[in-house]
């Protein structure tokens, strides 16, 4: 995984009821089983979208890449209100986002972008598909196992957005309903920063893994590209 220390990004509406930040392809990148994949861009569901036994954490961010060949990867990163003063990532969002009355992107320098990805927790990969029709199959999953800090405000200020938008903040902004696991497989993995691949996957399979990997996959079809 090699992301900078800091990327130029673009902060907009994108009409499901979050903020999105798009950042210029190859700024930021994470390499897979031998592709590199570009960070496109960010975005925000809260409630998350991915689901821990059955308990949706507050928040959660989806990173979306795509290889030259159109490939996609996503990485969910979960968070819950916890002790951190803010999340840099989330303040460029929020402070930047101009609202559901406008449509022009604001310049922004995203910070700590290096950070944003966890590497101290495990990370649940499998296949997925995109959960805006057509729901397209054929991109790969990544989802931290453990949610993340952030602050009641930020969190709050998430759900403010899509209540805007004129969405229910107890429903969230646009998800698409869980999905059965079916026979995908699902692996754990941990992901790596600077150069080089993820690690290779530690375990294979759904049935060795405990409960709750099984909501994990089920809402990891879910999520709204
Ligand atoms: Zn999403």
């Amino acid at each position: 995984m090699s992301y900078p220390a800091s990327a130029a990004g673009s902060v907009f509406n994108n009409g499901h009821g979050s903020p999105q930040i798009a950042f210029t392809p190859g700024d930021a990148t994470v390499s897979y089983n031998g592709t590199t994949y570009n960070l496109l861009q960010v975005h925000f569901h809260s409630p998350s979208e991915e689901t821990i036994e059955g308990d949706a954490p507050a928040l959660d961010a989806h990173f979306v890449h795509a290889s030259d060949e159109g490939a996609l990867l996503v990485i969910g990163v979960m968070y819950d209100p916890c002790e951190v003063t803010s999340v840099p990532l989330l303040t460029t969002a929020l402070d930047n986002y101009e609202g559901f009355t406008s449509d022009a992107p604001q310049d922004v320098t995203v910070p700590d972008l290096s950070t944003v990805i966890p590497t101290d927790v495990e990370f649940y990969t499998f296949p997925g598909s995109l959960t805006t029709p057509p729901c397209t199959g054929g991109l790969q999953w990544f989802v931290a196992s453990a949610p993340q800090c952030a602050t009641e405000p930020q969190i709050a200020a998430l759900k403010a957005v899509g209540a805007a938008a004129g969405l229910d903040p107890e429903i969230g902004n646009a998800r698409r309903p869980t999905m059965p696991l079916n026979d995908r497989s699902l692996t754990l993995t941990k992901a790596t920063r600077a150069a080089g691949d993820a690690e290779a996957p530690s375990t294979t399979g759904s049935s060795g893994i405990a409960l709750g990997l099984t909501a994990i996959v089920a809402a990891g079809a879910a999520v709204l590209i």
